[in-house]
């Protein structure tokens, strides 16, 4: 067995920026030093002007990516992990005082879905040996991940999933249809639940393994958003072969596996994970107040100085502020060991709503210019359709994207049937089917 203290492939133990088992007052050091010797100067002279917006003037998304992998191999981006797996092997409290020295330069963790939603998986239930091979590339971003759970049939009831995989020697075969795989175009693994007995009922019957995206049989077709953007897609797969080494959990035990990936994205869109939904210019409704001041001294409506605008403004704020202390209160829980429970769901409809009703008044401050815009041309534009995507105003683009917000990662309805049960103790929806093999129940 390897030594889970090993350094992952391809990472010098020179490069990781704080000694493992270090400290508070040493990690805080070692970090600020990290920061010197590796953060570009033109990112600290902006963050130290005026934070995270100022550091988006000068840090282009392509600059962020062409950098991550000094960061990635420094362990700083998953620094709870142990050494072998990418990170740091620290605790929590020296983590989070790690976090505080990082946290003005905005450095976010690229491949959100692999850390995300994959690795609370092979956390929870992967073997040593599965770990070892796939998560250090995923902190590192060399491998992408997208998450092919939904299928054409099974979303909200996603445990009536009909893809199906069938055992062959040490692999299996694959053959069905996913939906709504986000970023999948991009990706070279996906997580995958597939039936593997059709005699047993629904959620007994499923398996969950990791997908290899490059390989005969998988082909990935983009879907396009209300946006105009492509960041989803239609997955076919018609008999595409998995080593039985991809397989997470036992045969049979799919549906257990995937709730630590679904506790994980609900944490994600909820914001109490390091993730995030989309914000107004990315920072909430502090974008509100200035754009309200923005109107004000264009002497245009909606400004600050009307009642009603403030009084819309400051109600969302106050919200916006409850939520980030509720989920710091989740993240301190998780730092300190505890499980995802059900009140990833409270931040999952929480933060959906809110975004929606923030988006909705950003788009109203702007008023006439939510409507019609300079379209400035776009010569590069493959078709109509990117270019009416480039041209869309930034509001307007975040109120149409923030329609998702109460879909994606599960609707707000179904978490709220979640919180009835789970939390409040009320009794579970009807199931006429409940206990039939699955073969047996009617699906749409
Ligand atoms: C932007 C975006 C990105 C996504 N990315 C991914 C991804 O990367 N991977 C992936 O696997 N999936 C992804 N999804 C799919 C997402 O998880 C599903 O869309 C979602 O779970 C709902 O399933 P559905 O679309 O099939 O709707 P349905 O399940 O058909 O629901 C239709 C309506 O019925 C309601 N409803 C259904 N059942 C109940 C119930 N029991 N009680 C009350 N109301 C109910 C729903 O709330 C909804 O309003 C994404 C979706 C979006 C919008």
């Amino acid at each position: 067995m390897t030594d889970p203290q090993a350094p992952p492939p391809g990472v010098d133990l020179a490069e990781l920026a704080v000694a493992p088992g270090a400290s508070v007052d040493e990690a805080v050091a070692a970090a600020k030093a990290w920061v010197e010797a590796h953060v570009p100067v033109e990112w600290r002279d902006a963050a130290d002007r005026g934070g995270r917006e100022e550091i988006r003037k000068v840090r282009r998304f392509a600059d962020y990516e062409a950098w991550y992998p000094t960061f990635a191999r420094s362990g700083l981006a998953v620094a709870t992990w142990p050494v072998a797996y990418g990170g740091l092997d620290l605790q929590p409290p020296v983590a989070r005082a790690v976090e505080a020295v990082l946290a003005p330069y905005n450095l976010g963790r690229l491949n959100p879905l692999g850390l995300n939603l994959a690795a609370p998986a092979l956390f929870t239930y992967g073997t040593h040996e599965q770990r070892l091979r796939f998560l250090p590339p995923m902190v590192r971003n060399e491998e992408v991940w997208c998450q092919l759970f939904s299928e054409p049939g099974a979303g909200s009831d996603l445990a009536s999933l009909a893809c199906r995989a069938e055992r062959d020697g040490d692999e299996w075969v694959l053959t069905g249809q996913k939906v709504w795989s986000t970023w999948a175009h991009n990706s070279d693994f996906g997580v995958l639940l597939a039936r593997t007995d059709p005699d047993q009922p629904k959620r007994k019957g499923i398996t969950y393994f990791l997908l290899d995206l490059h390989q005969p049989g998988v082909e990935v077709r983009a879907l396009r958003h209300i946006t105009g953007e492509v960041d989803f897609n239609e997955t076919f797969i018609d008999a595409a072969r998995v080593p039985d080494f991809n397989r997470v959990g036992d045969v049979g035990d799919g549906w257990k596996v995937a709730n630590a990936t679904l506790s994980g994205e609900r944490q994600m869109v909820s914001g109490s994970g390091s993730g995030g939904v989309d914000r107004i210019g990315g920072s909430g409704a502090e974008a509100l107040v200035a754009l309200a001041k923005a109107n004000q001294a264009a002497g245009l409506p909606g400004s600050w100085d009307e009642p009603v605008v403030r009084q819309q403004v400051m109600k969302l704020l106050s919200e916006e502020r409850i939520r980030a202390w509720t989920n710091q209160r989740v993240r301190a829980g998780l730092k300190a060991g505890r499980s995802p429970g059900p009140e990833s769901s409270i931040g999952k409809v929480h933060q959906g709503s809110l975004n929606q009703r923030m988006q909705a008044l950003a788009t109203d401050l702007l008023g006439a210019r939510a409507i019609a815009w300079d379209d400035p041309g776009h010569p590069d534009a493959e078709g109509v359709e990117e270019a009416y995507a480039l041209s869309l105003p930034r509001e307007v683009k975040g109120m149409l994207r923030s329609r998702a917000n109460t879909i994606e990662g599960g609707t707000s309805e179904v978490n709220k049937n979640i919180l009835g049960e789970r939390v409040l103790g009320l009794p579970r929806e009807p199931d006429p089917f409940q206990g039939a093999a699955w073969r047996d129940i009617p699906r749409s």
